[in-house]
């Protein structure tokens, strides 16, 4: 992916010759929200369509809103949660971002739809962006819907990049689609491994986390990201003041 993205990208192509991402320099967040196009490769294919990466097991009946996945019998996507054919549906899971739910979670709340309840799972995406859930999201989302919470921490393109599993203590890393490191200061970088759109290294945050590379209660070995917090910046004349919030 660096050797593609130094042929095919603006930006990799100006840095030259880099042998590992560790000679890449770092990228600012809202440096490439204001330039991605410095990332794009010209006329790259569209990402093929994948299934739905189900947490835990084979996936039951389930609607996914704001991704593009490659549907089943048992897994389809919807465009609104509003759709009467998601209701006829009757989705045992649901799959969406987490703004999407917390709409959804206030329509509900507010008798504003008639939404039968689910019955297997809630899982959330979530990104680099917009962060991740909050403690005060997954009660929320428990009181509202009352079932286990997975989040699903994903790339630009949408593709996976750590998820939550049964033992809810963290998200295994992805180690195909991205590489995560954590800095002196605590600030996540990641390293994008299967965006052939716009390939970018290094992206730092503005989250902070923890890696953990203990086993996990489920048996899994993959390293963990724990503790996921949006950091606030104010930035003057590009110098950056980095309050950590609580
Ligand atoms: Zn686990």
């Amino acid at each position: 992916m660096l050797a593609y993205a130094q042929r095919r990208t603006r930006f990799y192509q100006e840095r030259g010759e880099a042998k590992s991402l560790d000679e890449l320099p770092q990228v600012e967040l809202l440096d490439y929200l204001r330039h991605p196009e410095r990332f794009e490769v010209p006329a790259a294919p569209a990402h093929p369509r994948q299934e739905l990466e189900y947490p835990v097991g084979k996936a039951p009946r389930t609607a996914v809103l704001g991704q593009e996945i490659r549907g089943s019998w048992r897994v389809r996507s919807f465009s609104t949660y509003r759709s009467e054919k998601l209701a006829q549906f009757a989705p045992q899971s649901l799959a969406a971002p987490g703004d999407t739910i917390r709409a959804l979670a206030q329509s509900i709340e507010e008798g504003e739809i008639a939404w039968r309840p689910l019955s297997q799972s809630l899982v959330v995406f979530t990104d680099v962006v917009r962060g991740s859930l909050s403690e005060e999201d997954r009660d929320y989302f428990w009181r509202i819907f009352q079932v286990p919470i997975f989040e699903q921490f994903r790339g630009f393109a949408g593709e996976l990049l750590a998820q939550e599993c049964e033992a809810h203590d963290g998200m295994h890393v992805n180690l195909a689609n991205a590489i995560f490191a954590v800095g002196p200061d605590g600030e996540l970088e990641v390293s994008f491994l299967r965006n052939s759109r716009a390939p970018l290294f290094r992206l730092a945050t503005n989250l902070s986390a923890r890696l953990v590379e203990s086993r996990c209660a489920c048996g899994q070995i993959t390293p963990r990201l724990l503790d996921i917090r949006r950091r606030s910046t104010v930035s003057a004349s590009h110098r950056r003041l980095v309050v950590v919030n609580s």
